[in-house]
């Protein structure tokens, strides 16, 4: 009978710790994932996903086997497959969401309690999200100390290399009623308007992945202590997608970085991918994250309720021109730059006074590489709703920004040609130049008046304490 190995985040041959263990059993594997049922094909980081699938199977199908996709809730389709296929050993590396924990806890004690073995290993991380804690075993809450621990740990798992000469199950399941054909998702988010623009911008497999890690650290590694805040270098490694379907894993990235002795930017680069670490240890802690203000205090935050300003943000027409760069950035590639993502957030959360919850919904919907660890911590710092994160009277001014890290203009000019005409020193604060382009917005808010009002804002929340 075969053994079944059940994808998830982890699309990749090589470093595949489940994969690894079930070619060593000496039985056939039968390769599966699973599209959760109810969940429609309309993010961003579902076309990434849809794409994963496809170069994936064609991955395996070089070595003679086939990824098979079924479609349903993973807590019958999992057990079906057992059945159906006759296998009695289960495996799998472990996701870290709260949806995701629950399934895999539930599935685990189903499938053993039906005699059948399941067993699951380390996920797309260096250290598992409850190991990195304070003397007192508690949760780290400050990211200098937890990254001075984790740098502590020794971390003797080794990089694994891709299993040789895989043995494949092949039996046609094709008929099986849960079955979809691999390219399945991808074929639906092909038909989506929106999701053209994405296709230019991204090659997805794990060797594209390697391919982009390999010139990183040739052309980037070195320049990005110092150039990584400006978002028209590409200065940083633009990885970030393919760790998070696990095309990549950050132990194959240290590997990478090491073997090849690049010193410079080394060990900034290593702490961004520890703020990852650090933002899986969070979502382990508060498995809300995404939606409560992890510093309760905030609940007595009078936010706006505005549509039309929260539209214009989305849609980059805001008026400030390095927020609206920003924000065309991501709905063009499915990205945004780092620093530009601070920036943006900001201006949502301070200028505008809008729940910083609305903006984190918008990118969990429109970034490749959405991550609800990532994305839900950086949404909360910006808004200093988090733990010790920075406070919410530190405002972002939207121009100062853009002059400090887009000093030419070039990025601004690339995603909003509508000002590309415009010198260096007006490009940032168009309404200033002699004849504003007249067909780019005013600004929809003034960013003085909008600080006095966001600081009268939080006095409800300081009186509240
Ligand atoms: P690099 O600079 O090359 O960094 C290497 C890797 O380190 C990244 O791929 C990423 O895995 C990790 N990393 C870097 N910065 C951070 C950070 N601040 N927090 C956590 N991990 C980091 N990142 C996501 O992967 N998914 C998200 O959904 C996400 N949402 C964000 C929302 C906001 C409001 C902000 C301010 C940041 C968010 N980030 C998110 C973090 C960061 O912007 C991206 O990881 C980074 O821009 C990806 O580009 P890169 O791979 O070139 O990064």
């Amino acid at each position: 009978s075969p053994v079944i190995v059940w994808f998830r985040e982890d699309f990749r041959l090589a470093d595949n710790e489940a994969l690894f263990a079930a070619s060593r059993i000496g039985a056939p594997l039968f390769c599966v994932s699973i599209l959760e049922d109810g969940k429609s094909a309309m993010t961003a980081s579902d076309w990434w996903l849809g794409k994963t699938l496809t170069t994936f199977d064609a991955t395996l199908k070089v070595r003679g086997g086939a990824l098979h996709v079924c479609r349903g809730n993973a807590r019958e389709v999992l057990p079906e497959l057992v059945q159906r296929s006759g296998a009695r050993t289960v495996l799998w590396n472990r996701r870290y969401d709260p949806d995701g924990r629950e399934t895999d806890t539930d599935l685990k004690r189903t499938l053993r309690d039906a005699g059948i073995e399941a067993h699951s290993f380390a996920g797309n991380l260096v250290h598992e999200p409850w190991t990195v804690r304070t003397q007192a075993n508690q949760p780290f809450k400050v990211f200098t100390a937890f990254w001075r621990a984790a740098c502590q740990i020794d971390d003797h798992r080794p990089v694994l290399p891709a299993p040789e000469n895989l043995d494949f199950w092949w039996e046609d399941v094709s008929h099986w009623d849960r079955w979809v054909a691999a390219t399945a998702l991808e074929d639906e988010m092909a038909s989506l308007e929106w999701t053209r623009p994405l296709e230019a911008h991204h090659e997805v497999s794990e060797s594209a992945a390697h391919e982009h890690l390999e010139t990183f650290i040739d052309t980037a590694l070195s320049r990005y202590g110092v150039e990584r805040d400006f978002p028209a270098m590409d200065a940083t490694s633009g990885l970030s997608a393919y760790l998070r379907f696990g095309q990549v894993t950050p132990r194959q990235i240290r590997q990478a970085v090491r073997e090849r002795d690049v010193r410079t930017g080394r060990e900034k680069f290593f702490a961004e991918l520890g703020w990852r670490e650090f933002a899986w240890s969070l979502l382990w802690e508060y498995p809300d994250m995404a939606s409560c203000n992890l510093r309760s205090e905030f609940d007595a935050m009078p936010w706006r309720d505005d549509p039309q300003g929260l539209r214009a943000w989305q849609r980059g027409q805001t008026g400030y021109p390095l927020v609206d760069a920003g924000m065309r950035e991501l709905w063009q590639t499915g990205v945004m730059h780092n620093r530009v993502r601070m920036v943006v957030a900001s201006f949502l959360i301070k200028d505008l006074l809008i729940d910083w919850r609305l903006g984190e919904r918008w990118f969990a919907e429109t970034l490749v590489d959405y991550d609800p660890a990532s994305n839900a911590m950086n949404w909360q710092w910006n808004a200093g709703t988090g733990v010790e994160s920075a406070p919410f009277f530190r405002m972002m001014n939207p121009v100062l920004q853009s002059r400090k890290f887009d000093v030419s203009g070039a990025y601004i000019r690339r995603w909003v040609p509508e000002l590309a005409a415009l010198s260096d020193r007006d490009i940032h604060a168009p309404w200033e130049a002699g004849t504003p382009p007249s067909h780019y917005p005013a600004p929809i808010v003034d960013h003085a008046g909008a600080r006095h009002r966001a600081l009268d804002a939080y006095e409800h929340v300081r009186k509240s304490r």
